[in-house]
């Protein structure tokens, strides 16, 4: 009897303390680039979480229950904002200033914004059948919003991430300076050495399959002769691949790039019966696992893919 009543004391203490500890603190990113810088300046002091899965598309995804939750309980949110990630917009209104990072939001960022190349405007002719959510919608708005591409933005964000932890932790101040040194020195070092990589290759023409990398273009100082669609759901239109072709017939280009999760076959048939390289851009990073290192790690592969078929090689 005794014995038995020891043991509900026992239990009862246990249960008030599971209840009373707060869920593990950790940082939740939208996309894996994201997730990238996360994990450089929350190094040794939470982990992170990524929501869009390896092989899925930024352009289109919609949340489970389960990222809801993740979110919800999240120390720190960061995501690019709804005119690229619309699936997240509406879950994330009532996350408190402290607890979200809206990177295209950024005081630091707003002059950063480059427009949208869609000068020649065919991908507005959707097909009938074509299913257009809403963050398609979004997506033909100004900006183009893939900013983790660009790694002066990339470092604005590890700056902002830093100060929103340390608010949150002012105890970890030494780790979290330590952290955000260690990044900014670690990309000074690789854009140095991605500029001497691109030093030969700055006048060679290059078609992409989707218009998402004009910041590091920019940044870089690379020659795209232009892309076949602004959003990889959406199938470039017949004038587009007209003047695609013509520009490849000119010799215009060396490179016709795809990406992992987009080979269309529209690339072969524009491309038919010419000599003319393929190589393939990961906007992404989907293999690369998240360590202190994984954002210059990411733009490192990405030179890396860029180099490989615009030498030749
Ligand atoms: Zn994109």
């Amino acid at each position: 009897m005794l014995l038995l009543k020891k043991s509900t004391i026992f239990t009862s203490a246990i249960l008030a303390i599971l209840i009373s500890l707060p869920a593990q603190a950790n940082v939740v990113a939208s996309i894996k680039p994201l997730g990238f810088i996360a994990a450089a300046i929350a190094d040794g002091i939470m982990p992170v979480e990524i929501l869009l899965p390896d092989g899925a598309s930024e352009h289109n995804y919609s949340l489970r229950p389960s990222d809801l939750k993740k979110i919800k309980n999240a120390t720190l949110v960061i995501w690019i904002g709804p005119k690229m990630e619309n699936f997240m917009a509406k879950s994330i209104t009532g996350l408190h200033d402290k607890k979200n990072i809206e990177i295209a939001n950024m005081q630091e960022v707003k002059p950063l914004l480059l427009k949208e190349n869609n000068l020649h405007n065919d991908e507005a002719l959707v097909p009938e059948n074509a299913t257009i959510n809403d963050s398609h919608q979004y997506y033909h708005g100004n900006f183009n919003m893939h900013l983790w591409l660009s790694p002066i933005i990339g470092r604005l964000v590890a700056i902002e991430i830093h100060e929103k932890l340390l608010e949150l932790m002012p105890e970890r101040k030494n780790k979290l300076d330590a952290n955000l040194q260690y990044f900014e020195s670690k990309l000074a070092n690789t854009n140095e050495s991605i500029n001497t990589q691109f030093k030969s290759l700055r006048n060679k023409g290059y078609f992409v399959f989707h218009d998402a990398y004009t910041y590091f273009e920019k940044y870089y100082g690379l020659s795209p002769r232009g892309h076949f669609t602004i959003n990889p759901e959406i199938q470039p239109g017949v004038q587009r691949l007209h003047q695609i072709r013509t520009q490849l017939v000119e010799q215009k280009a060396v490179c016709v790039f795809a990406e992992p999760q987009f080979r269309p076959a529209v690339i072969n048939v524009v491309t038919h019966g010419m000599q003319i390289r393929k190589g393939t851009l990961d906007p992404l990073g989907t293999n690369i696992s998240l360590s202190p290192d994984s954002y210059v790690n990411f733009l490192s592969q990405l030179s890396g893919q860029y180099a490989s078929c615009l030498n030749g090689e």
